[in-house]
């Protein structure tokens, strides 16, 4: 084969430049003989890498997970090579700016996985990382009067932050989850990322630490300066909803358990790590009885499934002239949770390399969260078959953050009352302003309670990696931001000595980068508002639906956003932005021109109300009624996840006797203990970068 040949003359040729100390290989010829070998090359190796994934991520067993770890370092070793091999090129002197794009790219690859040749950190960091995502993928919260009856997070414990409203129920859930999964993780995490910095230091450029190493995929200079704006431009719009939720808590919950000028009980929103709070929405309801979107119940009683949300998702996309999905898509994707099998159920969307094996990977149920969440992650399928034509190092998004805003925007025009009546979702609109107020309070739930947290995920995980935040105050600082952005507080006093609150959200176990889904955030209110323009869209920018204007400015609207997908990465990041928006800066006024309406509306309610929160005030709490154990000489409270863990809490050592009747930590751990045996077996691979896409 001509192109076997090739690459082992370039092999040669790089070897003899190593030796010899010739020159770098200068000839852009050489370099795009040596770009297409590789091509086919790397969609071999991902594609097989991306099924071993694949199986098992969609099936947990030891035997899956072997094959996983030898499609890994496989896949690693050539990423490594091919690094290598680019690095005798002169590419940094080429004239043609794709071709030395496309080298940057090939050669950063590279420095990912450049610490494949410590054979024994890198298979400890792999092991490390398996465990950490099992811990968290069987993580189970065993009722505490009734051990033998135990909750997983999806669907239990979400359904029980979502569907409840006693105070100390909806605790138990909370704390349950971070007793399972945060104290069986808290000693890996460490280590895992010293081995991180590790990996990324060693490589040409040599990255300070893991967070500059991620920052440096948005090719922006002052990136953290740029983001910094945007949050404080954001931040009199959180702190109004934050004021007007607490006020509507306080009179479910009471006084006594939600301060008038404190941060909120961060297990009261609805949703276990408080990132949206669209399922309070019933609690906060602006006018009830006028027109509200969520439309689970008519859902549910219309006799919508699964298949029917994927099926409406895709209408939408082949109504705006984009690709529909294939039949691959059809066919292997995995819809809903198995009831045979253990899998990874946090939603995902997974290009395989070969231009048509796309799938989602979701335990959906009928419901309008998820019927957003399919359209997300189904944003990532479109993106992957735009861009199919790219040469691999470019099928990517502009930055990470375009990756993850394209089904966000879609949603925005099909969560219209007016998309939502033409899907036969609302029977009546009632377009008044109530009814308006209403819908914007359902998006800011949805929408502007998660941009705290969004920003606040990586500025944790940031210092971290830079040492400023040291494993002893892992925990403290993770609530240092969390009260200072989010303005929530703990229902339960936090034991820093043990628990681990950041490992309970599955970006950190699964080292998911998350700066990308804030940026998506404000993105995805750029596009909307520059495609409701190109779709001839009058009047306030929340009725915006981008189907609903003519057959040539919705074609118009579609070819607009297929142009910028096609590009891929193909080109900084301003260059795609220009294509959709005509300029070239990220901006928050889109967000707040949108939401203009209910901020208004708002800052009335807000009258007498203090807004923002004083960061000292933490909820009350009774021993008893919070299934704390009072030690036998009275002297403290224990709470139930230190109740039997081996660990003397109470100085007379009462909280570690009769500990036979009480379940031994409340996590199920035939699973857990699987893998510990079989970790010590896997073979390695470093920072996985393939394209899979997951939910925030
Ligand atoms: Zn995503």
């Amino acid at each position: 084969m001509p192109a076997q040949k090739e690459i082992l003359y370039l092999v040669f040729l790089a070897l003899a430049v190593r030796t010899v100390r010739l020159q770098l290989i200068g000839s852009e010829d050489h370099g795009w003989a040596f770009i297409w070998d590789y091509n086919g090359r790397a969609e071999q190796v991902y594609y097989d890498s991306m099924v071993a994934r694949w199986n098992y991520n969609t099936n947990l067993t030891l035997e899956n997970s072997l094959k996983q770890d030898e499609a890994n370092f496989i896949e690693a070793h050539f990423d490594k090579q091919a690094a290598q091999i680019a690095s005798n090129f002169d590419w940094q002197n080429f004239n043609n700016t794709t071709l030395k794009r496309l080298f940057r790219k090939i050669t950063l690859l590279g420095t990912a996985v450049n610490h494949i040749d410590q054979a024994r950190e890198a298979r400890e960091y792999n092991n490390l990382l398996a465990e950490m995502r099992l811990i968290y993928s069987t993580g189970k919260v065993c009722e505490y009067h009734n051990p033998s009856s135990c909750l997983s997070l999806n669907p239990d414990l979400s359904d029980c932050l979502a569907n409840n409203h006693n105070y100390d129920r909806l605790r138990f859930c909370w704390e349950g989850w971070r007793d399972a999964v945060g104290r069986k993780l808290k000693d890996k995490y460490p280590r895992f990322v010293e081995l991180s910095n590790q990996a990324v230091h060693q490589g040409v450029p040599n990255w300070t630490d893991t967070g500059a190493y991620w920052r440096s995929w948005y090719e922006t200079a002052d990136f953290q300066e740029q983001l910094e704006n945007l949050y404080n431009q954001l931040k009199p719009l959180y702190n109004n909803l934050h004021a007007y939720v607490r006020k509507k808590l306080r009179e479910q919950y009471g006084q006594d358990k939600i301060s008038a000028t404190g941060p909120i009980p961060a297990h009261l929103l609805g949703n276990m790590w408080s990132q949206s709070w669209s399922n309070i929405y019933d609690l906060v309801e602006p006018y009830p009885g006028k027109t509200s979107i969520d439309v689970t119940s008519k859902m549910l009683s219309d006799g919508w499934t699964v298949d029917r949300m994927f099926r409406i998702s895709d209408d939408f996309f082949k109504e705006m002239g984009l690709i529909e999905m294939p039949q691959n898509f059809w066919d292997n994707s995995m819809f809903v949770k198995p009831a045979d099998r253990e899998v990874v159920c946090h939603a995902s969307a997974w290009d395989f390399y070969n231009a048509h094996d796309v799938r989602i990977k979701m335990c959906s149920n009928v419901s309008m969260q998820d019927l957003v969440t399919i359209h997300h992650e189904m944003g990532h399928i479109e993106y992957y078959l735009q861009y199919k034509h790219q040469p691999v190092p470019f099928r990517r998004g502009g930055n990470p953050g375009f990756h993850e805003a394209v089904g966000d925007l879609l949603a925005l025009s099909v969560s219209t009352p007016t998309h939502l009546q033409t899907i036969g979702l609302l029977d009546t609109v009632e377009d008044d302003n109530e009814s308006d107020i209403n819908f914007l309070m359902s998006m800011a739930l949805d929408k502007i309670s998660f941009l705290p947290f969004g920003y606040l995920m990586d500025q944790w995980r940031w210092g971290v990696f830079n040492g400023s935040i040291t494993p002893a105050t892992y925990n403290q600082e993770w609530w240092k931001l969390r009260t200072r952005y989010q303005g929530i507080v703990p229902p339960v006093p936090r034991n820093n000595d043990k628990d681990f609150d950041p490992g309970c959200k599955y970006h950190v176990p699964a080292n998911h980068p998350y700066m990308r889904y804030f940026v998506s955030y404000v993105l995805q209110f750029q596009f909307h508002k520059a495609l409701c323009e190109t779709s001839g869209h009058t009047g306030p920018l929340h009725k915006c639906d981008i189907s609903a204007g003519t057959e040539a400015q919705k074609a118009a609207a579609g070819e607009k956003l297929a142009r910028m997908l096609q590009m891929g990465s193909s080109q900084e990041w301003p260059d795609a932005m220009e294509v959709i928006t005509g300029q070239r800066d990220m901006s928050a006024q889109p967000i707040v021109d949108y939401f203009q309406p209910l901020i208004d509306w708002l800052e009335q309610q807000n009258q007498g109300e203090t807004l923002g929160w004083d960061d000292t005030w933490t909820p009350p709490y009774d021993c008893e009624a919070t299934d704390g154990f009072t030690c036998k000489d009275g002297s403290r409270c224990v709470r139930p996840g230190d109740r039997c863990d081996g660990v003397n809490d109470c100085a007379d050592k009462s909280d570690e006797q009769n500990c036979s009747i009480v379940p031994t930590g409340p996590t199920g751990g035939a699973a857990v203990s699987t893998v510990t045996n079989f970790a010590s077996t896997v073979v390695c691979v470093l920072v996985a970068l393939l394209m899979v896409n997951l939910v925030p």
